[in-house]
C-alpha cells in the first residue's frame, strides 16, 4: 500500500478549476466570431485576468490565451489610430482573416497579442503534480481540458485557496513561499 500521505492530497484538477457548477460559464472569445463590441462588454463584464480563445462557442477547442491587459491596450490604440475600427469590427485571432462583405469595417487582427500555447492539463490530472508544474514554470493559470474541450482555468490563487483549505492554515505560508 502506499503511505497515506500520497491520498491525503488526491485531489484533482477537475475538484480545483472554476468554473464550479454553481459559478457563471467559463468566460471565452472566440477566434473569429466577435466583434470589438463585443469583445468589450465581455471583458468590462467580468474582472478576470485573462479569456481563452476558442474556435467557437460550440467546440470549445482551445486555440489560445490573451491576457486583458493586452486585449484593453490593443483594443484602445486599434481606436484610436487604426482608420475604420469601429465596434462593429470583427475581431479576429486566426492567421487569415474569414471573408467579410464587401461593406463590412476592416477586421482587427490580434493574433499577435495571443499565447498559442497556454498551459493545460486534463481534469483528471491529479494536483499534486500541476502544482509541481506551476511551482517550476512559474505559471499564473492553466486551463483544463477534457477530450480536447476546455472546462476550465485554475489560477495560483485558486490553488492557494484549495492548499489552504486542506492545509486549514494562511494560504501565503504555504506552496510558493
Ligand atoms: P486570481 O485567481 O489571481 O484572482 P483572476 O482574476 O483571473 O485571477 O480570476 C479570478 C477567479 O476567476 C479565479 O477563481 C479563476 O479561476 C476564475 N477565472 C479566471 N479567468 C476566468 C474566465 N475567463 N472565466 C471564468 N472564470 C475565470
Amino acid at each position: 500500500l502506499e503511505p497515506k500521505e500520497e491520498f491525503e492530497h488526491s485531489s484533482l484538477a477537475v475538484d480545483v478549476m472554476r468554473p464550479r457548477r454553481v459559478d457563471p460559464a467559463l468566460a471565452v472569445l472566440t477566434q473569429d466570431g466577435m466583434t470589438i463590441g463585443e469583445v468589450e462588454t465581455l471583458v468590462e463584464s467580468t474582472h478576470y485576468s485573462g479569456f481563452p480563445v476558442v474556435v467557437s462557442q460550440e467546440s470549445q477547442r482551445l486555440v489560445g490565451f490573451v491576457l486583458r491587459r493586452d486585449l484593453l491596450i490593443s483594443i484602445d490604440n486599434a481606436r484610436k489610430r487604426q482608420d475604420g475600427v469601429v465596434s462593429a469590427s470583427r475581431v479576429v485571432f486566426t492567421e487569415h482573416s474569414p471573408s467579410q462583405p464587401p461593406d463590412a469595417p476592416p477586421p482587427l487582427r490580434l493574433r499577435g497579442i495571443m499565447d498559442l500555447s497556454p498551459f493545460t492539463v486534463t481534469d483528471h490530472t491529479p494536483m499534486d503534480i500541476t502544482v509541481d508544474i506551476f511551482r517550476k514554470l512559474g505559471l499564473r493559470q492553466c486551463l483544463v481540458t477534457h477530450n480536447g474541450r476546455l472546462l476550465g482555468i485554475i489560477t495560483k490563487k485558486d490553488i492557494l485557496k484549495h492548499m489552504a483549505q486542506i492545509a486549514n492554515r494562511d494560504p501565503d505560508s504555504i506552496l510558493f513561499n
